[in-house]
């Protein structure tokens, strides 16, 4: 069963979170498996696209938001798009668009960021968005401050987090075929709450950078689990193995139905809206060739046909603009 776990380091400024998606993760590898437009995630992919999932369920879980946390990574290698996207209840979905040959034992690099163009982006949707109101969203290269690629996804949103929040952080990221998992740890902030979206003012978050020494101890900890441990060791095992030495206050592990598991947000209404934003033209084009138009949901693969007759109703109405959606057209 996959769960959440959160945790405070009794009497010091630092929490942690350690996430395990098993079933909810399986589900997500099934269904893409089980598209024949596509095959399998091929290995590497399957790794990144993982650890995506683990993240983007940790970075929601550390804020105080009502919406979807939508992490993407747009890349100018095989791998164009990667998006892992959780709401606030903790439902995700996650997917991943490739183009070409993704080698065995690829880098993240190699994937993603072949020229220097890849980049990572978090949104966070607002579920109660009003009209005309722009989601938030940040983005950041993937490459480091001397300009070197990163390879690790754990990096680069390490280093986001540390921009956005002033807050120093610890994110270890895993996944295989089985599970997708995540640990993290950070300090925390000196007046009230994190956050993703950096509005508010940190400057005295910031002067504490790197500074506590409380943190830094736990930071070393946490850095030290691999990726063997975290994918194959049981919550209570891995937190007593990495923290025996400290105190931990644990909250009520978020799991089963409470808890990360996959769910689709896809509708017929939201594809006709996508298919509306295509406009008129390229939807007739599509039924004069095809006699109909079938769009499957890349997330977890439902199928949607449109008729002529299904069309014309979605073009007597006004146009909606929506923002690009995963979906592909067959
Ligand atoms: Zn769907």
């Amino acid at each position: 069963m996959s769960e959440l776990h959160k945790f405070l380091f009794d009497g010091l400024p630092v929490r942690g979170m350690l996430v395990r998606l098993t079933d909810a993760w399986t589900d997500i590898l099934a269904r893409r498996a089980g598209n024949t437009a596509t095959g399998p995630y091929p290995a590497p992919v399957r790794e990144l696209l993982g650890e995506m999932a683990a993240a983007a369920v940790l970075m929601q879980s550390n804020i105080k938001f009502n919406g979807a946390l939508v992490l993407q990574v747009f890349g100018d290698g095989p791998v164009k798009l990667a998006v892992a996207e959780v709401q606030s209840d903790l439902s995700l979905r996650a997917t991943a668009t490739i183009i070409g040959e993704v080698q065995d034992g690829a880098r993240l690099s190699q994937m993603v960021n072949v020229g220097g163009g890849g980049r990572c982006a978090i949104t966070l949707d607002p579920k109660d968005r009003l009209p005309g109101q722009q989601p938030y969203q940040g983005v950041v290269p993937l490459h480091g401050d001397q300009h070197e690629k990163l390879e690790r996804l754990s990096d680069v949103l390490q280093h986001y987090m540390l921009q956005s929040e002033q807050l120093d952080t610890v994110l270890v990221l895993a996944a295989d075929d089985k599970v997708a998992a995540g640990l993290l740890i950070q300090r925390m902030p000196l007046k009230g709450e994190g956050n993703l979206a950096g509005t508010l003012s940190h400057s005295e978050n910031e002067d504490q950078i790197g500074r506590n020494e409380d943190y830094n101890r736990i930071a070393h900890l946490a850095s030290s689990l691999t990726r063997e441990e975290l994918l194959t060791l049981d919550v209570d095992t891995l937190l007593r193995r990495l923290f025996w030495e400290e105190s931990l206050l644990r909250f009520e592990p978020r799991q089963g139905a409470d808890g990360p598991r996959f769910a689709c947000t896809c509708s017929r209404e939201r594809v006709g809206r996508m298919l509306q934003s295509l406009g008129t033209d390229e939807a007739e084009s599509i039924l004069a060739e095809q006699g109909h138009i079938e769009v499957g949901c890349e997330f977890c693969g439902q199928q949607y046909r449109f008729d002529a007759v299904d069309a014309a109703g979605l073009f007597t109405a006004a146009p909606v603009v929506q923002p690009p959606a995963p979906f592909s057209l067959h």
